[in-house]
Order: structure tokens, then sequence, then C-alpha cells
């Protein structure tokens, strides 16, 4: 599971199982900022048991009473959608420094020639002089 310091927003891939027993503390390397950290899922739970009484005691149609039973289906896809997010983020920033990286080498090829003889040749076999 990625936990995200709340402070800095540095990323911390941390086994699932880490989680799985009461919040923990924990204290981000680069800002050292400390947080309670707790697993999602559980998280869904223990409010799913808060409002579980006050709920059965309010007359509510069956399919509104069973409304928490999904909640930690949804936060599971919360975290789920979150990490591809992330992913489609990284690509399109990877992407976005490998075109400016190649648009560098092409705009700059004159002084990259200059600083580096041996790539004219390279800038000759794809068509520029
Ligand atoms: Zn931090």
């Amino acid at each position: 599971m990625l936990l995200t310091c709340p402070n800095c927003a540095a990323g911390y891939e941390v086994p699932d199982h880490v989680l799985d027993g009461p919040p923990r503390m924990m204290r981000c390397a680069l800002c050292a900022t400390e947080w309670e950290a707790r697993s999602p899922l559980k998280s869904a739970e223990s409010v799913q048991a808060t409002i579980a009484e006050p709920m059965a005691e309010l007359d509510l149609p069956a399919a509104v009473r069973l409304a928490p039973e999904p909640l930690a289906q949804m936060n599971a896809g919360i975290v789920r959608d979150g990490q591809v997010r992330r992913g489609v983020i990284g690509w399109a920033l990877s992407l976005a420094v490998l075109g400016i990286i190649g648009w560098a080498g092409v705009h700059w090829r004159h002084d990259v020639e200059a600083t580096w003889p041996p790539s004219a040749r390279a800038y000759q076999a794809v068509g520029l002089d």
C-alpha cells in the first residue's frame, strides 16, 4: 500500500500487513512529520461500526440500511483509482521529460556537436546537419 506524507506528499510503499492491526504512527523521512496511518479498509469498517447502531434505530428501508455494507468496497476502489491516477501522471511526466530532452537535443544540436563531435554522425544519420 502507498502511504503519503500529509505534509510534503512523499510516498512510501508499505506492505499491506503492516497496517493490519491498530493504527500506527508514521514518520516522514524527508520532513519528519508524524501521522497516524491506518488501513483504508479498517477505516471503512470502523465508520461502519460507528454508524451501525444509530442507523439501526432509524426506521429506514432495507436498501438504505444496507448502504454501509459496500463502504469498504468503495474505499478500496478509491485507493485503486488513486494508484491508477498516479500511474497515468507518472507516465505523462516521463513522456514529457523525454519529449523535452528530444527537443533540446535537436534545438541545441550544434552545441552538442561542438561539445561532443562524435554526435554529428548520429545527427547526420537521422537527417539533421
Ligand atoms: Zn513529509
